[in-house]
């Protein structure tokens, strides 16, 4: 089967095998939507267009893949059926599908083989790198706060599971509802999409009050009009602002905590209490726990997020070695407002990436801030060369026009596994980023997103750092990653935090001065061949497997939208008694039983921990 990876900026990939959506993508298409045609306006015309010369073979795919396809609106008597808002936002939501199916059109997917569809009810979730994916039963999009309510208050009627999801982005499928027992399928989900609203902005304050639902790529760009920005952002911007917190979320910066950290105030609905505002001041206790709380103790409505004067920064981009940072590291840590560390395994590099706020009226010229020296074509002439050698001067016709993420993973694809193929492929990374040194100068909600590249395994942890225990443990991680001979892909990302007051933060600490590193290991999933990408996944779990037993005696802990559960009993428990030595999760769970006696809101990976 010829293979076809069709990648699109708007962060939809599609391949033969898989559909891969950023499910902000076409969620916030079907909420554009949803007031366009309150507004009497035609629905998504360009794709309405389209349709009427897309062949039957697409739209069967749209149709599969179109996870808004069945979703159930939540009625006044609680009940599940159609109504004409329902009926309405079903036709919506089908014009999604066809949304998605014409855009496949329009890049030409019809060439591609597509997947059968199962059945009707056959509708499914994947997450950005499609390594998880969910079936729910039901699938809700409520549309007020009084709707999430209704729906909670029935599902704890019925004690049966209803997940809040966000973007659905997650790498471990977090937002995803567990498996319903002894069946191949989930159970319900409901996600906020339809609350993407800013409440209140608060200028004097700092402070923007925003519905949960909103993407956060799309309240970036709404705060500069009112000259602010939020503190840190992920390195992507798909997330729901709901899926941020929950999670954990963070940028890099020592002096920046994690995103959760800067909830000053929160509404959440829970099962058994109903609505209620958490903040350090009402029901504090629960607002500890609830900021970076998985999930599983309320489906969150709104924040109030505690921004910055919108700025711009001077990026520097350097290549070094780990002796060069040493004598430097500590300073840095203080003097810049983002850093971030990316070590190229089996090379003695490391991207180091600085970043100065500027004062607004600063000046900026060339002379100051030199940006990179070389064209695209000498940056990538490394990478090219391998990529030429490798198909043996038969390449892709459109090599040309790869990014440096796409190039990496087409070399990668070559022999994903092997050690020595790895270490080549690094190495012209490292000439890479050797040719791209250089500043650039922007304002921050430009600057502190980076590409990740393609679809990914990753594993990312957090502990607290002294002296310069973070770089020891880069430079024993190194070894250890040689030892066991693993073809570790290129970059292992470093960042550094402040500690977040959230009790279940990856980053949480008494002392407000602790500062936290993340590191996370990476291994690509460049191909849509299914036996491959099992091999890459197995591989990647033993690497898991070693870094859980490297990573214990620094006291790190695992982002909770990486963790993957051990398969293996006796591993399971080790990771549980680890994580009950890290967190509160006695008191976690005591707040649980509280809003939420019967657990509707928990999925197995939060089960699993309170087990
Ligand atoms: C390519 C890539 C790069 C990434 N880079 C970073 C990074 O730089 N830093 C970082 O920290 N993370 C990063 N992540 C991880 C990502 O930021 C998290 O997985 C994030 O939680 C995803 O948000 P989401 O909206 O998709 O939430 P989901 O994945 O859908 O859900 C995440 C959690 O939030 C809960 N949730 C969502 N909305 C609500 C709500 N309204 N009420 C209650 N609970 C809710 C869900 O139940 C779940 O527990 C990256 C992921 C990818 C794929």
């Amino acid at each position: 089967m010829a293979d076809c990876v069709i990648h699109l900026n708007s962060g939809l990939w599609l391949t033969n095998r898989h559909v891969v959506r950023s499910f902000s993508w076409i969620l916030s298409i079907l909420s554009k939507m949803m007031r366009r045609a309150l507004a009497r306006r035609p629905l998504f015309p360009p794709a309405a267009a389209l349709l009427k010369t897309r062949p039957q073979r697409t739209f069967a795919f749209a149709a599969q893949v179109s996870p808004l396809q069945h979703v159930r609106i939540p009625q006044g008597t609680g009940q599940e059926g159609s109504s004409s808002r329902g009926a309405f936002q079903n036709v919506a939501l089908a014009a999604v599908g066809a949304a998605a199916a014409a855009v496949g059109l329009a890049t030409g997917l019809e060439d591609c083989t597509h997947a059968e569809k199962k059945s009707d009810q056959d509708h499914v979730f994947m997450n950005w790198s499609a390594t998880h994916e969910c079936h729910p039963r039901s699938f809700y999009v409520p549309e007020s706060v009084e709707e999430v309510e209704r729906l909670l208050q029935e599902y704890h009627g019925k004690r049966q599971k209803l997940r809040c999801m966000g973007a659905g982005v997650s790498p471990n499928g977090l937002g995803f509802s567990g498996k319903a027992v002894e069946k191949d399928e989930n159970e319900a989900m409901m996600t906020l999409a339809l609350l993407d609203k800013i409440v209140k902005v608060e200028k004097d304050k700092l402070q923007v009050t925003v519905e949960t639902g909103m993407i956060v790529g799309e309240l970036l760009d709404k705060l500069r009009t009112y000259g602010m920005t939020m503190q840190n952002v992920a390195s992507i911007r798909d997330q729901q602002v709901g899926g941020i917190c929950q999670a954990g979320c963070h940028g890099s910066g020592a002096g920046i905590p994690p995103i959760d950290d800067q909830i000053v105030e929160m509404e959440i609905v829970t099962p058994a209490k109903g609505k209620m505002t958490l903040s350090a001041t009402q029901n504090p206790e629960i607002f500890a726990m609830a900021k970076c709380g998985l999930g599983a103790l309320g489906v969150v409505t709104k924040v109030t997020l505690q921004c910055v004067p919108m700025h711009r920064l001077a990026e520097k981009t350097t290549v070094m070695t780990l002796d060069e940072i040493r004598p430097n590291h500590n300073r840095w840590l203080v003097e810049y407002q983002h850093l971030r560390y990316m070590w190229i395994p089996y090379t003695d590099s490391v991207v180091v990436v600085q970043c100065r706020r500027l004062e607004d009226d600063e000046r900026i010229d060339e002379k100051r801030f030199p940006p990179v020296k070389h064209s695209d074509a000498i940056r990538l002439e490394a990478p090219r060369k391998l990529y030429l050698e490798l198909t043996k001067g038969k390449p892709a016709p459109d090599y040309l026009d790869w990014s440096f993420t796409k190039l990496r993973d087409k070399l990668l694809e070559l022999n994903p596994l092997d050690k020595e193929h790895v270490i080549r492929v690094n190495e012209a990374e490292k000439q890479f980023w050797l040719l791209s040194e250089g500043y650039r100068v922007a304002y921050s909600d430009d600057i502190i997103g980076f590409d990740c590249g393609g679809q990914q395994l990753v594993e990312e942890v957090s502990f607290p750092c002294t002296g310069t225990l973070d770089l020891d443990f880069m430079e024993k991680l190194l070894k250890r990653i040689d030892d066991e001979d693993i073809p570790a892909h290129s970059p292992i990302e470093q960042r550094w935090t402040a500690r977040s007051a959230s009790a279940m933060s990856p980053a949480s600490a008494a002392n407000p001065h602790q500062i936290f590193s993340w590191v996370g290991v990476i291994l690509y999933l460049p191909t849509a061949e299914e036996k491959a990408r099992r091999a890459i996944t197995d591989r990647f779990m033993e690497f898991y497997a070693m870094y859980r037993d490297f990573m214990e005696p620094y006291g790190a802990t695992e982002h909770w939208a990486k963790i993957e559960w051990s398969p293996d009993a006796a591993d399971r428990q080790k990771m549980r008694d680890r994580l009950k030595r890290r967190f509160p999760v006695e008191k976690f769970k005591e707040a649980r039983d509280e809003v939420d006696p019967h657990h509707i809101l928990s999925n197995h990976i939060v089960d699993e921990m309170c087990a």
